[in-house]
């Protein structure tokens, strides 16, 4: 087959098949799923260099339940969590320094409390305050435990065209944590503070809604953020894109499964925190500097952050975040209009596809390993940086590990084929470089290596080998009789007609001009005398065709030499076949000549 064609033939073969198994490889949930917690890791670690770009805004203010605010709180009143009148307090004495929103990331369970006059102040200062947000929270209890409580209205959004939120059952709840009714009914400032974990426990996505019993509910992250921007409304519509539009300030790009993708702010942007301890002697010192400071026109959180109450989430850009502020950067988020939009995967398929084929392009051509081990770690690399980039400034999330997993086959399936074809190659060349153009036997330096390699082998193990040297009759004559072409195709001739009358293992040869010789392995004399008979009878009975079309006959004559009996080495095997076949030319040619009289000059 002709070389080029070959090497298309294995380089598409090769490809196909190693397509063929990255596409089936990439079907397998399993491998999906190690795929997608490979990309994650990729996206946190993007995330911990885009986020130290990323400033926090400046309107966010945590107040936190920090270790040593609890320990103020377990000192004041006995217990965690604080009484409700404590949290009643602590709103009336915020209020005259003017928050912009008040948001608790703590739940008001409905409980019995012996206390009846702390609930109540507790309620009337949400209901009362139109800036104070309160939180719920959905799960998925058995009815046996606790009746899916009816939500008021006022809480209740439409989604038109919803086709990730309701159709993804993770997003979908069958229960809910009840709070005081007399606030679950007395406010509609009342959000939800689920989160959502991937597989390896990190948080990088935020649900704006779950569906809870026939109607879609905000996160309450969602809900502050709207309401800040004044964009907040009980009816929404998913767009072609996948988006929530809301206005031409803001989009919410819901991902394939109807979340949002966070983009986090660096550890050197921390959220303007104040314990709540500090808080509350500000207060009581009336230090009005500080309050106003922190407080005024700010959405402020509360919410925990000690480590003894265990609210700390591992997130993309740290294994340390407490809940809090992973509310927070939801808010940021919408407030900067800044969620991570997934490219589509598709397009990761196709990047994948062209930076295979420059791989496998770059590989093939290059000759030096070392340009095409560059070549691959600039392209990955350069792809790296890329992605960063886009991350950075169009906010895209572009897939790595599928074109990083593709290039990396790719890469390896070139150097296979690189090595077929160079193997293959270098077959073609040897058998070249040991060839006889004219008879497509062994060459006579062939013939020299063979003969070494024989004689070498008998030595070590006592075994018997022969030669026998050809030479055609009269082919002087016949050449000027019949013209060169007429003796290049007889003489091609003969050697077919040698090569059919010998074993496998042997070796035929072009000694030189019109001379051949057959190195018979593993032969004794006897053997191979009856070998040269056969091949001397083949040639006597055949018909030669010539240049011209006509036909002839040739005979030949031929010499046995044997090792160990007849020689030793190359020089004296030569010699003493050489004796044999001037001999039969003597003795009148066509015939074979294994001994000779004492006194024979080759
Ligand atoms: P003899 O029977 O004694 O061997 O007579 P001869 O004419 O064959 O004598 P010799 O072996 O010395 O002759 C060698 C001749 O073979 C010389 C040359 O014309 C011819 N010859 C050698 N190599 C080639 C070749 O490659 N092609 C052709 N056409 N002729 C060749
Ligand atoms: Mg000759
Ligand atoms: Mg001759």
């Amino acid at each position: 087959m002709n070389k080029k064609i070959w090497t298309k033939f294995v380089y598409i073969i090769i490809s196909a098949f190693v397509f063929g198994i990255f596409l089936y490889l990439i079907q397998l949930p399993a491998f999906r799923g190690f795929l997608t917690g490979v990309e994650n890791k990729t996206f946190d670690l993007r995330q911990s260099i885009v986020s130290k770009y990323a400033k926090r805004s400046d309107k966010i203010t945590i107040i936190s339940v920090d270790d040593a605010s609890y320990e103020y709180i377990v000192d004041k009143y006995g217990s965690w969590p604080a009484p409700r009148v404590f949290w009643a307090k602590l709103i009336s004495d915020l209020e005259p320094y003017n928050p912009n929103k008040l948001i608790f990331d703590i739940l008001f369970l409905q409980r019995f409390t012996a206390d009846g006059t702390s609930d109540i102040a507790l309620i009337d200062a949400v209901n009362k305050n139109k800036n104070v947000y309160v939180s719920i929270n959905f799960d998925n209890y058995s009815e046996e435990i606790r009746i899916p409580p009816v939500l008021p209205s006022a809480l209740q959004n439409s989604i038109e065209n919803d086709y990730l939120i309701k159709t993804n059952p993770e997003l979908v709840y069958s229960n809910c944590r009840t709070i005081i009714s007399e606030i679950l009914n007395g406010t509609k400032n009342i959000g939800l503070i689920n989160v959502h974990r991937d597989s390896d426990g990190t948080i990088r996505t935020m649900q704006p809604f779950l569906y809870y019993n026939g109607s879609y509910y905000k996160h309450l992250a969602l809900m502050t953020g709207l309401d800040y921007l004044d964009l907040n409304r009980s009816e929404f519509e998913i767009n072609k894109k996948g988006e929530i539009e809301l206005d031409d300030r803001l989009a919410l790009p819901l991902n394939a499964d109807g979340r949002l993708i966070l983009n986090w702010y660096g550890p050197e942007w921390t959220f303007n925190s104040v314990p709540l301890w500090q808080v509350i002697s500000a207060i009581s010192k009336k230090d009005k500097e500080f309050l106003n400071n922190n407080f005024k026109d700010k959405i402020v959180f509360v919410g925990v952050t000690a480590n003894s109450l265990a609210d700390i989430k591992s997130v993309s850009v740290s294994s340390m975040f407490p809940g809090v502020e992973v509310l927070a950067t939801f808010t940021n988020n919408i407030l900067d209009n800044n969620f991570i939009k997934r490219v589509n995967p598709a397009i990761d398929i196709l990047i994948s596809v062209i930076l295979a084929c420059i791989i496998g392009f770059g590989v093939m051509n290059f000759k030096s390993p070392v340009k095409s081990v560059f070549l691959f770690f600039s392209l990955i690399a350069g792809y790296f940086v890329l992605s960063v980039l886009l991350m950075l400034h169009f906010n895209l999330w572009l897939g790595l590990v599928a074109p990083f997993v593709f290039g990396i086959l790719v890469f390896a399936a070139s150097y296979v084929i690189k090595y077929l074809i160079t193997s293959r190659d270098y077959e073609h060349t040897y058998k070249l470089a040991v060839t006889d153009g004219l008879t497509e036997m062994f060459n006579h330096r062939y013939f020299q290596e063979q003969m070494s390699a024989n004689i070498r082998a008998s030595k070590r193990y006592n075994n018997v080998f022969s030669l026998i040297m050809v030479d055609i009759d009269f082919f002087k004559k016949f050449n000027d009789t019949y013209g060169h072409q007429s003796g290049d195709a007889v003489l091609r001739q003969v050697a077919q007609t040698i090569k059919r009358n010998i074993r496998s293992t042997d070796i035929p040869c072009r000694y030189g001009g019109e001379e051949m010789s057959v190195i018979l392995t593993n032969t004794n004399k006897e053997d191979a005398i009856k070998t040269a008979n056969k091949i001397c009878e083949a040639v006597r009975n055949k018909e030669f065709e010539l240049a011209t079309g006509d036909w002839t006959h040739v005979t030949i004559s031929l010499g046995v030499a044997s090792m160990p009996q007849d020689a030793d080495t190359t020089e004296g095997l030569i010699e003493y076949a050489d004796k044999c076949l001037y001999v039969a030319k003597k003795n009148g040619r066509n015939q074979v000549v294994f001994e000779f009289p004492d006194g024979t000059e080759a």
